[in-house]
């Protein structure tokens, strides 16, 4: 992951903020960095200057001494005299009593508080003895060195007592001379050496000069002064003194570095290791330690303002993002809004363009989306009403087809039907008159007849004759009305009472058993008929009211009514069920009933009567109940001519 990149999820104000804030934060870190770093350099730079100064003066009070080396000589010899078989410990004291050398280094520096030293020292001559203190079973000798009648060091120089204690005790008092012999020698001896150094209270000197050095700075805390060979030969603690120094900066130094620096933050101590030089000869080293803390202090003040610094860097940087990012997010923001609008629906929303910046232009191209949009969403509409339309038309187009097409099914299914149908009834209905036919003439030529019997017979031919032509006339007329010429009418003025009149009186005379009552209105108006086909119509209602009847009554009307000539016909026979009744002008339809499957019929009469009518521009009216009778009336209307 990029460390630099900001999080994904994050805001363009918080961004924004951020970058400000981060920005302000890293110039103001690097600026008190770079000061602090050049504070820390000048601070360490101060107290190097005052430790090259010390050193300066070290080198030159040190220089005033004859030969540095000697002070080491003495105690190398000090540690070799205490070879000695015998020997417990050698000892060089200074005028102060403080111990110059000594066989147990760690007592150089020390005070040598001894009875017989303080003793040597007042007497001003060697003096012996047995020495218990501090649990040290001795004897020893101390030896005063003077120079010019001053005593100027001491030598102690002590023997053990084991020997002493395990000889009996007359052989002890020779061991103590000899020890005492011993003492005076080596301390004598060791004084020639001591002698012909040149002072060695120079020694003490040099640490008295470290001791006051480090009580009168502030800025010092540490001072070791080391001869060529890393011993320590003074030093503000003074317990080093006489050991080995192994510091790094020591050795670095020795093998020929100029100056060696390190700090030590847990003690606050900047130490720095310079070479000891007398011109170009290598003495020693000398390690200053400065006081550090000034600079920690210094420093952390320093830190201290940088974070101060640094926090102030955050709020400004916080309100300046603050007010930077403002005219950023506002058009941003408003864009969004208007993003939001537009894909709810409102293609009218456009976005406000106030900069010529980049968000600018995304809110110029953003309105030139929404216009687009807009053209498009308003040419789909008009598309999709079209296409509706067009879609309304075609399915409206194909129901009427659909229904077309169903009707024609229909149409030829009832045609088929209608077809079987007639074969069935035409066949029937033929058959019986010829049959009959057949018979009565088969009868007048095979049989000797009277010629009562032969009139008798030949109405019968003649009777079904008739109907025969009947039948064969009500098909021709089917086949006329569907053929596309139709049925032509010879329409001239007619007087229906007078038709109806002549009708009824021959069905009087043929029908004996039936009772043809007229009712026939005065001065009926005429009507534009075909006589022959409006003929046909009557003679039609009376067949029938003469077979679905059982004799009796027939009414026969004539009479004016809504501008037509009315002729009616009724009977008491055995009526229409009610089911039957809007289908009785079919064609081909007959009343499927018990009772009248003995009457004959083609269910032609009424339907081919219904178009006469019709063709005459009448009107059709039918009142029947089961059981009661059947009353069936046509009107025709009045010739207007013959009305003028
Ligand atoms: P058809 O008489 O040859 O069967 P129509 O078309 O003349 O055919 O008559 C259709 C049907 O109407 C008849 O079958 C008959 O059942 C019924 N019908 C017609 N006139 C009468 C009537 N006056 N009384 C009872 N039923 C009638």
């Amino acid at each position: 992951m990029d460390i630099f990149s900001l999080p994904k999820d994050l805001g363009i104000r918080t961004k924004i903020i951020l970058s400000v804030v981060v920005l302000l934060l890293f110039v103001a870190i690097l600026f008190f960095w770079a000061s602090y770093m050049h504070e820390k350099k000048g601070l360490l730079a101060n107290m190097q200057d005052s430790a090259i100064a010390l050193n300066r003066v070290l080198t030159i009070t040190i220089t005033n001494q004859k030969n540095i080396a000697e002070k080491v000589n003495l105690q190398t010899l000090v540690e070799e005299l205490s070879l000695t078989e015998g020997l417990f410990g050698v000892w060089v004291i200074d005028k102060n009593c403080r111990i110059t050398s000594a066989t147990f280094r760690e007592q150089v520096g020390e005070i040598a508080s001894r009875r017989l030293v303080s003793e040597a020292m007042e007497k001003g001559y060697y003096v012996s003895g047995f020495d218990i203190e501090m649990g040290e079973n001795v004897y020893e000798g101390v030896y005063p060195l003077k120079k010019k009648n001053q005593i100027f060091a001491l030598v102690r120089v002590a023997f053990e007592l084991n020997e002493y204690f395990r000889i009996p005790p007359a052989a002890r008092v020779k061991l103590l001379e000899q020890m005492k012999a011993n003492s005076r020698i080596m301390a004598e001896s060791l004084s020639y050496t001591i002698k012909n150094m040149y002072d060695v209270n120079e020694l003490i000197h040099l640490q008295m000069l470290v001791d006051r050095l480090i009580q009168g700075s502030n800025s010092i805390s540490w001072i070791m002064i080391v001869d060529d060979d890393s011993r320590i030969i003074a030093c503000s603690d003074l317990g080093k003194v006489g050991m080995i120094a192994n510091d790094k900066g020591i050795r670095e130094i020795i093998n020929g570095a100029n100056i060696y620096t390190r700090i030590f933050p847990r003690q606050k101590i900047y130490m720095v290791d310079m070479p000891l030089k007398f011109g170009d000869e290598l003495k020693g080293v000398v390690s200053i330690g400065c006081d550090a803390t000034k600079y920690y202090t210094h420093l952390s003040e320093i830190l201290h303002f940088i974070l101060l610094i640094s926090f102030m860097g955050i709020v400004l940087g916080f309100v300046l993002s603050f007010h930077l990012a403002n005219p950023i997010i506002m058009p941003i923001k408003r864009l969004i809004e208007a993003t939001k609008k537009l894909s709810e629906g409102n293609l009218s929303q456009r976005a406000t363009v106030i900069s010529k910046d980049e968000i600018g232009t995304l809110a110029k191209a953003f309105n030139q989306m929404a216009e687009d949009l807009s053209i498009t969403n308003k040419k789909i509409d008009e598309y999709r009403k079209t296409l509706e339309e067009k879609v309304r038309l075609r399915t409206k187009q194909l129901e009427i087809s659909n229904q077309e097409l169903r009707e024609m099914q229909n149409e030829l299914i009832q045609a088929d039907i209608a077809k079987s149908e007639f074969l069935s009834i035409a066949s029937h209905e033929l058959r019986t008159p010829l049959t009959t036919l057949l018979g009565y003439s088969e009868l007048l030529l095979t049989r000797t007849l009277t010629e009562s019997q032969k009139t008798e017979f030949l109405g019968f031919i003649n009777e079904e004759s008739i109907r025969l032509s009947n039948i064969v006339e009500d098909i021709l007329d089917i086949s006329r009305i569907e053929s596309q010429e139709g049925i032509r009418f010879d329409k001239k003025s007619l007087n229906l009472d007078e038709l109806l009149v002549k009708i009824v009186r021959f069905y009087s005379e043929a029908n004996t058993d039936y009772r043809f009552i007229t009712d026939i209105k005065q001065d009926l108006p005429m009507v534009n008929a075909d006589c022959e086909k409006i003929e046909q119509s009557i003679k039609n209602l009376l067949d029938n009211a003469i077979k679905y009847s059982t004799g009796g009554d027939i009414k026969c009307k004539a009479f004016e009514k809504d501008n037509m000539v009315w002729i009616s016909i009724q009977d008491y026979g055995m009526g229409i069920p009610e089911k039957d009744l809007p289908f009785i002008f079919d064609k081909f339809y007959r009343v499927n009933q018990k009772n009248r499957s003995h009457i004959g019929g083609t269910g032609l009469g009424l339907f081919i009567l219904k178009f006469i009518i019709e063709s005459h521009g009448g009107e059709i009216d039918l009142k029947s109940k089961e059981g009661k009778g059947t009353t069936i009336s046509f009107g025709l209307p009045i010739f207007q001519q013959n009305k003028v």
